[in-house]
């Protein structure tokens, strides 16, 4: 169905703060996230982009505020709790299991993601040959999915991937525990230009193929957020700068001033 103006709001954050002892690292922020939208995150380092995903996952409780999803309440509840409510999510720094195959990784991504959760997932006894060779075909067909190129290599070990690959697993394996809401944390991060377009339209393609599913993408990168999302919210100093289609946002001075303008006098060298 993909979006349209009477989608349901999936998940949406009211007056959300968090404070780390003085430093007020995110402020009265609010936002919605409608079932099939793209929303892109952009703000400056230190803006509070992934704290606001360490509060939607759990990983972070905020000062005050509250999240929903499907209207509940997120407040309290544990983080791997909210991976099986629907909220999947990939970090800024990989976090695969570089001994393990392609393939392996998805399948764990599939189950759990605790420590113990995995131990159990490989070496659960009893667990039937069958369940197992479902598993692997339903990795199999997601790797398919979000890269041809990465199903090629389902059973080279994932320390192995070029980094861009290594990111587009980390996309398929949080895509396993069939999330309705999906979490990107600056997923271009230290890739070359031609790298990041060719991430940029698997993201593409993963969401075409999946149209309800909700997407939230940061990014520091303005020409990143230009394409691939509806809307796009800045943050800047843990406060909401803008939020609308990227053509509105990026002629709002105040966007310009704090997020371009500086990145401008990083690029001089400032
Ligand atoms: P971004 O992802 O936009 O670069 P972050 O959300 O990581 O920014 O950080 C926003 C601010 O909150 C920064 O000043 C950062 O140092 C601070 N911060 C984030 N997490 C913590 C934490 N666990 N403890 C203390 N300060 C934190
Ligand atoms: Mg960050």
């Amino acid at each position: 169905m993909g979006l349209t103006a009477s989608s349901p709001i999936v998940l949406e954050g009211e007056n959300l703060t968090m404070r780390f002892g003085g430093l007020v690292a995110m402020a009265e922020v609010a936002f919605t996230l409608k079932r099939g939208e793209i929303l892109g995150i952009i703000g400056p380092n230190g803006a509070g982009k992934s704290t606001l995903l360490n509060i939607i996952t759990g990983i972070y409780i905020p000062s005050s505020g509250e999240v929903r999803l499907e209207g509940e309440r997120l407040n309290g509840v544990p983080a791997h709790k909210i991976v099986a409510r629907g909220i999947a999510r990939t970090f800024q720094s990989s976090r695969l299991f570089g001994d393990l195959s392609v393939l392996d990784n998805v399948i764990i991504g599939r189950h759990t993601h605790t420590k113990a959760g995995v131990f159990d997932a490989i070496f659960r006894r009893g667990r039937a040959k069958a369940e197992l060779d479902a598993a692997a075909a339903h990795a199999e067909t997601l790797l398919k999915s979000v890269s041809r190129g990465l199903h090629e290599q389902r059973h080279r070990p994932a320390g192995e991937l070029a980094q861009a690959d290594r990111r587009r697993l980390e996309i398929a394996r949080a895509l396993a525990t069939d999330p309705k809401v999906l979490l990107l944390d600056e997923p271009s991060s230290g890739m070359d230009d031609a790298d990041t377009d060719a991430l940029m339209d698997d993201i593409r393609a993963v969401c075409a193929q999946r149209p309800d599913l909700a997407l939230m993408i940061i990014e520091h990168d303005m020409r990143l957020v230009a394409s691939l999302p509806h809307r796009v919210m800045v943050l800047d100093y843990g406060q909401k700068l803008a939020d609308g289609p990227y053509e509105e946002i990026r002629r709002i001075p105040r966007v310009q001033e704090a997020y371009l303008g500086r990145k401008a006098a990083q690029h001089a060298g400032a």
